[in-house]
């Protein structure tokens, strides 16, 4: 271990909010040493049935592994990787290299796991690059059960970050019963295993972070700043004295406005605002409940079709749906029917690699419109499950009226298969739409007429509004949420609610950042929907401010030509109203906050 004061500050993604300092608990995963082991031809049978049993070996060990997991996605994605094992290309391949060069199985293994590993990576498409590392977990385990040692389990000490490379589901089973105070990891994306592990354990939480693995070592302090994103590594006595005053502050604050969670959202003037969770997992519900969120608004149910081979039914969605709706009850849950294609891919997709824009290809709801079997499957299931609680049901992607009209014709399709098929079904469901794409903005007063509420999905519409790639680094300056265009086409939303007499909720990230709170409720917006731990700083935001303030800036920001004089303006008036609630809604950096943050950089404000 090195001595303090030799500082280095690492920089990634911030995907879990917080701050924690604590010794480094590195996971050591260097690639295992595998021999080239010449064998007799009369071997081959004996080495492949040693290749066979370790097979087996590992599908057990993933089986108790996956009963020990608490949270639904990782068991998906355990089920994948059991899935890639059971894949007869992998054993075939094996079997072929061993026989036709007369070599170990190890070897035989290790070179497969390499070219599946190639593949992966060089597809276009995140989802395929993500599951490389899950290859990775698995010709480890594999390797380690033929060379008869156990597969590492991870036992970080009491108050550790842990550092790895990628963290993979069996980790989680042993990170879980641990009690570590944050993660690092090499391997970034905010659907990276690592960053659902640390939402999931609500730690802070930076990834993305360049070769970590190799530049800290067991037992070095690290600062995880998850607020900016910064992993400060071997701070001085002094640092960390700041940094450890900068964590209490910032728990106690956390601890102070969760106090408030059974309260209302209302504004000092008695403004009633309607706070809801993000969810993509039945699991967070507890935790939506916990942070004081009034229903799900917004129910990602992408994840239901993930990690599988087979499409979920209808009797698996309604079973899925009225699980949660039992949870939360006697709230309301917004279920989005499946938004797939583009950035939320599924095997189950067959996805064409070819396609060049995949963001404005077969996505949302004309992917649904196309795989109308899928979509049928799951309205039937939804309106079923809807006799069991407030259930209301939310199209993604909208575009226009015809697609709209298409999509409302498959509802009463479903119902009427419900009728056909004497299943019981509730009749009045709520049906709504997100509004995501530039055009259903501006006609969302046609739209409305045809819908019970709206959503606004900011994530989409600032990427179609802009023009900027949500998953593109290189144009992610550019997602200025302030920019006019943005603010109008909300604002436009907002009243054609209004005029047509429905709610319009917005469920983008933007909802969860403090710095937004007062320009979206002063342009209209009455509920908002996001991750569940950001609702008690919203929350107290709400009670300390008066709605005539709120549209007054909003007002102020619409005047303003310039997006970054907009930056500007809403920076000072909410930093100067709520100090300590700024850092604790995540969020891309403002261009008027990385001047400050350069010159403050690695220190806590
Ligand atoms: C959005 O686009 O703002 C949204 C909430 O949906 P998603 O992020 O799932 O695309
Ligand atoms: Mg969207």
């Amino acid at each position: 271990m090195r001595p303090p004061g030799h500082a280095r500050t690492l920089r990634g993604i911030a995907v879990s909010s917080g701050i924690a300092v604590g010794p480094a608990y590195v996971v050591d995963r260097r690639k295992r040493h595998v021999e080239t082991r010449d064998i007799e031809r009369s071997d081959v049978e004996s080495e492949l049935s040693r290749f066979e049993a370790a097979l087996a070996e590992t599908q057990s060990q993933l089986e108790v592994i996956g009963g020990r997991l608490p949270h639904g996605e990782h068991r998906q994605i355990l089920t994948a990787q059991k899935l890639m094992l059971e894949d007869p290309d992998l054993a075939g391949r094996v079997a072929e290299i061993v026989l036709e060069e007369l070599i170990g199985a190890e070897c035989a293994l290790a070179r497969v796991a390499d070219e599946i590993r190639e593949m992966l990576e060089q597809a276009d498409a995140q989802h395929f690059r993500e599951r490389s590392s899950d290859i990775t977990f698995l010709a480890e385990r594999v390797l380690a059960n033929l060379q008869g040692d156990a597969p590492v389990t991870l036992r970080p000490p009491a108050g550790a970050v842990v550092i790895a490379h990628d963290l993979s589901p069996a980790d989680t089973a042993d990170l879980v019963r641990s009690d570590i105070v944050g993660i690092v990891t090499a391997v970034g994306g905010l659907t990276a295993h690592s960053a659902i592990i640390a939402r999931s354990m609500e730690l802070p939480a930076v990834v993305g972070v360049d070769d970590v693995e190799e530049v800290v070592e067991r037992g070095d302090t690290v600062v995880v700043d998850a607020i900016h994103g910064v992993v400060l590594l071997r701070p001085s006595e002094a640092e960390l004295d700041e940094w450890n005053d900068a964590r209490r502050r910032y728990d106690e604050f956390e601890d102070q406005v969760q106090r408030e969670h059974g309260l209302p959202a209302m504004t000092r003037c008695g403004q009633r605002i309607t706070l809801r969770a993000n969810v993509a997992l039945s699991e967070e519900v507890a935790s939506s409940r916990f942070h004081g969120a009034e229903g799900v608004g917004l129910y990602r149910t992408e994840f239901l079709y993930m990690g599988r081979d087979t499409t979920p039914s209808e009797e698996e969605h309604y079973r899925h749906a009225k699980h949660v709706l039992r949870k939360m009850a006697p709230y309301p849950v917004v279920f989005r029917t499946f938004d797939l294609g583009s950035d939320k891919q599924t095997p189950l997709l067959h996805y064409d690699e070819t396609e060049a824009n995949p963001a404005i290809g077969v996505r949302g709801l004309r992917l649904s419109l196309a795989y109308r079997d899928w979509f049928l499957a799951q309205l039937r299931g939804l309106l079923r499950a809807a006799l069991h609680g407030p259930l209301r049901i939310m199209l993604p992607m909208v575009t226009s009226l015809p697609e709209l009209k298409l999509a409302l014709e498959a509802v009463a399709e479903a119902r009427q298969q419900l009728e056909d098929a004497r299943l019981a079904y509730a009749q009045d469901v709520p049906v709504g739409i997100m509004i995501e794409v530039p055009s259903a903005a501006l006609e969302a007063d046609r739209l409305a007429r045809y819908v019970d509420f709206m959503s606004i999905g900011t994530n989409d519409l600032i990427q179609y509004t802009l023009a900027i790639d949500r998953e593109n680094d290189e144009v992610a300056y550019l997602y200025r949420p302030l920019q006019s265009a943005i603010l109008q086409l909300i604002q436009r939303a907002c009243e054609a609610g209004r005029n047509a007499d429905i709610p319009v909720s917005l469920c983008g990230e933007l909802a969860a950042d403090p710095r937004y709170t007062w320009v979206l409720l002063g342009l209209g917006v009455r509920e908002l929907s996001m991750h569940p731990s950001a609702i008690p700083v919203i929350k107290n935001i709400i009670r300390g401010s008066d709605h005539a303030e709120m549209v007054d800036l909003a007002r102020r920001v619409l005047e303003v030509e310039d997006v970054a004089d907009a930056e500007r303006l809403v920076v000072r008036e909410m930093r100067a109203r709520f100090p300590e609630h700024l850092d604790h809604g995540g969020g891309q950096m403002l261009a008027a906050e990385a001047t400050q943050t350069s010159q403050e950089k690695g220190t806590p404000r």
